[in-house]
């Protein structure tokens, strides 16, 4: 159905027929061939979804995305699994996901099984370019931007839906690596109310100043506290954060500050599933530093699609230094990581029926 209605607008034969990856794969940095294009008007809605070859977007210097910053987007990865079939992890969740985002900056909403279809037709566009060695992926960028050519604060009344796609490498080319983090106070990344629980443009800008002079100090994350008190830990660069004490893991609960990441989600159905103790609640600084030093905590790790799962070797606080697993990481996290992974990789079965194929 969604290839009937798609307009295949690129040479059947300009991709390349004897593709070579380069053997490290930065991330972001190339793309495939093709991108995926859907436009917005008052008059037709969300019409004229084409597959067409990548190329460079020609805007007006008015384009009101520039000035306003009327956008989202999403982030998740495709994997080619030891069958040579190409999986998709929970699309769903992310296309429900930028829905929410859209709704809050005003955005028009999109059907999201017909944007989910659209997906899987580019990757079958561009299915060469989809990596063969485990740790590497397809990593699938989708976003809407507010498109009229026009200044003025106010809703665009025009819109481009595009996905463009990656190649990348492992998150972890030298092995599993711990991360130093650092407990800022001196600025937020969001608000409750706010946008914090949006995948939107604005956050990130809120968030370099912070984690630029972090990693002036050598510290790899900025580990973000409420934005009201500076009370309550948040969310750890762009993932989720959890903590594990001794009867308990706990992860900050969604206050409307904070992402509801996918793979926070993951983490809790596989714990909860296992029987463990997991609870989504207030988290403060204080509860941690005292938790420490008491022997209590046992680690702290950080949860996103890119990385999957980040151990947090070193956390700092004010003058406080907390060191986990003697700055190597976690076994605990470790295994966590290769669960996920080798569920997105099809080494494992998929129970929970978080893949989809592309075909
Ligand atoms: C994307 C993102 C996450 C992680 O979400 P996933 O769906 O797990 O990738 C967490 N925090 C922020 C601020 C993010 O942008």
């Amino acid at each position: 159905m969604v290839k009937t209605m798609l307009n295949i607008n690129y040479l059947v034969n300009d991709h390349q027929d004897t593709l070579q990856l380069p053997e490290k794969l930065e991330f972001g940095k190339i793309f495939t061939d093709h991108l995926f294009e859907m436009n917005y008007d008052e008059e037709n809605g969300w019409s004229n979804p084409t597959i067409k070859s990548f190329d460079t977007l020609s805007m007006s210097p008015a384009t009101m995305v520039f000035h306003y910053g009327q956008a989202v987007f999403e982030g998740l990865k495709a994997y080619k699994t030891p069958s040579g079939r190409i999986a998709i992890f929970r699309p769903d969740r992310h296309f429900q996901r930028l829905n929410n985002s859209a709704r809050r900056l005003c955005i028009p909403e999109l059907d999201a099984d017909f944007a989910i279809e659209a997906l899987k037709e580019l990757i079958k566009v561009d299915r060469e370019w989809v990596p063969e060695k485990k740790g590497n992926a397809l990593y699938i960028r989708p976003f809407i931007y507010g498109s009229d050519p026009v200044l003025g604060v106010k809703p665009s009344k025009s819109y481009k839906f595009l996905i463009i796609l990656s190649p990348v490498g492992a998150y972890y080319p030298e092995g599993f690596k711990p991360v130093k983090i650092l407990a800022q106070d001196d600025y937020v990344r969001a608000v409750r109310k706010g946008l914090g629980d949006c995948k939107t443009p604005a956050n990130y800008a809120a968030s370099l100043l912070a984690t630029q002079e972090a990693q002036k100090k050598g510290f790899t994350q900025v580990l973000w506290m409420d934005g009201i008190e500076q009370k309550y830990i948040e969310e750890v660069g762009t993932m989720n954060i959890f903590v594990r004490f001794k009867n308990e893991i706990a992860t900050p609960m969604l206050t409307g500050s904070i992402l509801p990441g996918v793979t926070r989600a993951t983490v809790l159905e596989l714990l909860r599933k296992k029987g463990e103790t997991v609870n989504e609640r207030l988290i403060s600084m204080e509860e941690i530093i005292s938790e420490y030093e008491k022997g209590n905590l046992l680690s702290i790790f950080g949860t996103g699609t890119a990385a999957v799962i980040s151990s947090v070797g070193l956390l700092k606080y004010k003058d406080k230094e907390m060191i986990f697993n003697n700055g190597e990481s976690g076994q605990f996290e470790l295994d966590l990581f290769n669960e996920i992974t080798s569920i997105q990789y099809g080494f494992k079965p998929d129970e929970n029926g978080w893949l989809q194929y592309i075909d």
